[in-house]
């Protein structure tokens, strides 16, 4: 059972309203945190590599990582995602090592930092898009720049990914007559929006007010294309014990604020269903190493910090997925594997634009008989 696409997870989650925790990932720590949590309370997961993770993971260890999982773990039901793909080519070689969704992002440029064209972005996410669906495999696009509106720019790079320089307003706020557009031309399972969440640990300097993060954007787009899963890029909370902890033992992280859990609920209520964590994670497993490595200097065997941060990262992925309302659901998730996918995408099921292009779909069909 357990690798699905992201579209069959999603479709569940807006039938019941809640949303799905995507976790990054990029070591075997880190995995069995995830499924050591959602086994616990039933959940379904996102599990999810960047460009960067899987360079430094390495695609061969990965993959067989994630086999594990499912070989441990055959009552959860996961999504193995590609986040950020800066090109067609990251996508394919994603599809190719056994993803069952992919994210094309194309609004920066192949170089991972110059804003790029509409244009440019519909041509490129209806590539994969082609290429994703003739084979079964959920396409998550984004429009809009993710960054600060606070400081006018994308903050963090995630990855080396990222717009540089100054942004404007209309970059940093999805429009949502071009989202009616974009998804219409592209037919993607899925669209990350721009509203003011920014990657990494420094996304606002004091908490956040409705004029920094707009959640109402969310449900201003969710009106206008329901059919369409919208996803919330930089949604860390950025817990204020965790930097306490890693700066009482030794770190020095500058004072930073991430989105309040209340406003992922509210955005969840709006009509978001992927919600993308990292920072929060990597805060979780620092703070319970550095506390380690600071209070008992004498000890040296990795597997005691390592497993000290892989319980901390845990203890948070539980908490998201309970706040997200994930609980309980692994049970009721559809079994539908990738070619089952594919032929739904290929008869219309999930309409005209999401089908793939006929070549595509014929060669992707002959091939699976
Ligand atoms: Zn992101």
């Amino acid at each position: 059972m357990p690798f699905v696409p992201l579209r069959v997870l999603l479709d569940y989650a807006r039938e019941k309203q809640f949303g799905i925790a995507a976790f990054n990932v990029n070591n075997m720590e880190q995995i069995q945190a995830i499924c050591e949590a959602a086994q616990e309370i039933m959940a379904p997961i996102i599990i999810q590599a960047s460009k960067g993770a899987r360079k430094y993971t390495n695609d061969i260890f990965l993959k067989h990582l994630m086999l594990a999982a499912a070989e441990l773990y055959p009552d959860i039901p996961m999504v193995l995602h590609q986040d950020h793909g800066s090109s067609p080519e990251v996508c394919l070689s994603a599809i190719r090592n056994g993803f069952t969704s992919v994210m094309m992002d194309g609004s920066l440029e192949e170089d991972g930092k110059t804003p790029s064209s509409f244009e440019y972005n519909v041509a490129v996410t209806r590539f994969v898009v082609d290429v994703a669906h003739s084979v079964g495999v959920s396409v998550e696009g984004e429009l809009g720049t993710i960054g600060s509106i606070e400081k006018m720019a994308a903050g963090e790079l995630e990855d080396a990914h990222g717009a540089v320089g100054k942004l404007t307003i209309e970059q940093l706020l999805t429009d949502p007559a071009q989202a009616v557009e974009f998804v219409r031309r592209t037919g993607v399972d899925a669209l990350a929006v721009a509203i003011g969440t920014s990657h990494g640990a420094y996304k606002f300097t004091s908490p956040p007010t409705k004029d920094v993060l707009v959640i109402d954007r969310i449900l201003e787009i969710h009106k206008l294309i329901p059919e369409c899963h919208l996803v919330m890029h930089g949604s860390s909370s950025v817990p204020q014990d965790l930097l306490q902890l890693i700066n009482k033992h030794g770190g020095s992280l500058r004072p930073a604020w991430g989105v309040p859990v209340g406003e992922i609920q509210r955005a969840i209520k709006a009509g978001v269903r992927k919600i993308n964590v990292d920072t929060d994670l990597r805060l979780a497993m620092t703070a319970a190493i550095r506390t380690e490595f600071h209070e008992h200097p004498d000890r040296f065997d990795p597997r005691g910090y390592l497993g000290l941060g892989r319980d901390s990262m845990k203890r948070v992925c539980r908490e998201r997925m309970e706040q997200f309302g994930q609980t309980g659901h692994a049970k009721h998730i559809p079994h539908v594997t990738c070619e089952e996918m594919a032929k739904r995408y290929l008869s219309g099921f999930y309409g005209e634009n999401a089908k793939p292009s006929p070549v595509l779909a014929r060669a992707s069909a002959k091939n699976s008989h």
